[in-house]
């Protein structure tokens, strides 16, 4: 499967040139023409990686950046106009993962990107921390679960029975597995503890947001699917 790459960059000369020779490469390419555009793709889309101009209309590239990390880990390479180092610092600063001065050799950002992708899947091998659903974010290592950036605050079981749901997306799970799972095997009790735990879980998240995470499959138990 081609990876998908968004570029968001106003001049749309840049643009376009950076789109042929991306497409030439085998990418998929999208582009947004301004900050906030950018983020709302960001948000929605299934991308491997960001070009991300720094100065952009709407919103600059430093607060496109900075907002992204509150919900994403993607690989950013930030394009600045001019050799400033200030705008160096700034940009690695808000969170991009490399920067390419313009005007830049292509050959260069092509580089620059296959070691962002390189290092990406590196890293999801080694840690597979944050487990993401659409705009659901459950950040191991954190202890941390955000929806649409926005932290959800949740208790540890809600935390653990969450976890487990995004561990095993798709895949129906009967209310004995949650228990062996979640509660472990010396748990003494009614099953019916999940059912409490999964409307915690679904007025936190579900009714909160209007989404559809958790569905009940009638007399075996529940699924975790992305249904926004
Ligand atoms: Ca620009």
């Amino acid at each position: 499967m081609a990876e998908r790459i968004l570029i968001v960059e106003d001049e749309s000369r840049i643009a376009r040139f950076l789109e042929l020779e991306l497409k030439h490469e085998g990418y998929e390419v999208e582009i947004a023409s301004d900050g906030r555009s950018g983020l709302e793709r960001i948000k929605d889309g299934d991308f491997s990686l960001v070009i991300l101009d720094l100065m952009l209309p709407m919103m600059s590239g430093i607060e496109v950046c900075r907002r992204v990390r509150k919900f994403s880990d993607i690989p950013i390479i930030m394009l600045t106009a001019k050799d400033d180092i200030s705008d160096k610092v700034t940009g690695l600063d808000s969170g991009a993962d490399d920067y390419v001065t313009k005007p830049f050799a292509i050959e260069e950002l092509l580089a620059r990107i296959r070691v962002a992708l390189k290092r990406k899947a590196a890293k999801k091998e080694n840690n597979e921390d944050t487990i993401t659903c659409g705009k659901l974010v459950l950040s191991k290592m954190q202890h941390r679960v955000t929806y649409d950036g926005e932290e959800i605050p949740l208790s540890k079981k809600e935390y653990d029975l969450l976890l487990y749901f995004m561990e095993n997306k798709g895949i129906v799970l009967d209310r004995e597995k949650l228990i062996e799972n979640v509660w472990g095997y010396d748990f003494i009790g009614d099953t019916n503890v999940t059912d409490v735990y999964v409307r915690y879980l679904r007025s936190k998240i579900d009714q909160k947001y209007g989404v559809s995470f958790i569905r009940t499959i009638r007399g075996v138990g529940y699924i975790f699917e992305h249904q926004e």
